[in-house]
């Protein structure tokens, strides 16, 4: 990935304090989704939600026109179950009772992008399906706490890593966490694995997205015929959960929240 190379953009307050804007819009649009999480809406109904809450507060998804095999048709991306990552709202796809529903959205704002995502059930989930969402949001939650400067970014993965694995789940080693800031993807690039001590001294001003990405029975992944969305090889159930946060003198900033 070209943008891991590059050097990492370190932010100054009153970029962060615009990231943290772009972050409060994008914690909306995921609220307003979540409320539509019921059985019978389509994937697009959330998607037709998210950039209509964009709109109104002057902000774009940076997801829109993505490159990629064709340019990316959608503001969010919209997985269930066993898909991943990068899956694209259609007026075909209804939600289900009891499926896994993971929105991945970005917001565009003031020159600057905020990227989160987060897994929630429709209506009432199966035990293990509930336990992968928590397992995934705990992660996410391990990673955070490790966002301090003096760490370092494998601090970060090994965190990530070590709360997944023990709970027998297991996670991608092809998709990542990353620098966001004016580029949704920047340097470093942030796996969600490693090893302690090494990678990148977070240092103030450092903003990154983590979002660790769980499966229940397989690290491997497979893309679908539609070259976006990527699901678990074997085809059991997945979850993703992502804050864009700032590293500060003191506790990580998560900005992607209301
Ligand atoms: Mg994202
Ligand atoms: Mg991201």
């Amino acid at each position: 990935m070209y943008w891991a190379k590059r050097k990492v953009n370190i932010k100054n307050p009153a970029e962060i304090e615009i990231m943290r804007e772009a972050g409060r819009i994008n914690a909306t649009v995921h609220a307003a989704v979540r409320e539509m999480l019921k059985p019978g809406v389509t994937t697009a109904d959330l998607n037709t939600i998210a950039e209509e809450v964009l709109k109104k507060h002057d902000a774009i998804s940076p997801f829109k026109n993505y490159p990629g095999p064709y340019p990316f048709p959608a503001s969010i991306t919209v997985c269930i179950n066993e898909e991943l990552v990068h899956g694209i709202p259609s007026n075909k796809r209804k939600l289900k009772e009891g499926d896994i529903v993971s929105i991945d959205c970005g917001t565009f704002f003031g020159g600057f992008v905020a990227d989160s995502a987060f897994s929630a059930g429709v209506g009432k989930l199966s035990k293990e399906a509930q336990k992968l969402v928590d397992v995934t949001e705990g992660a996410l939650m391990a990673g955070i706490e490790k966002m301090r400067p003096g760490n370092k970014t494998g601090d970060v993965s090994a965190a990530i890593q070590k709360h997944v694995e023990s709970r027998g789940f297991y996670l991608t080693r092809e998709y990542t966490g990353h620098g966001v800031g004016r580029k949704m993807h920047e340097a470093p690039q942030v796996p969600n694995y490693g090893t302690a001590g090494h990678g990148l001294l977070l240092r103030p001003g450092v903003t990154i997205a983590l979002e660790p990405m769980v499966l229940v029975g397989t690290a491997q992944t497979k893309v679908l015929a539609d070259q976006w969305t990527v699901i678990s090889a074997d085809r059991s159930l997945t979850a993703h959960h992502e804050h864009t946060i700032a590293v500060t003198e003191g506790k990580p900033l998560i900005l992607t929240v209301l």
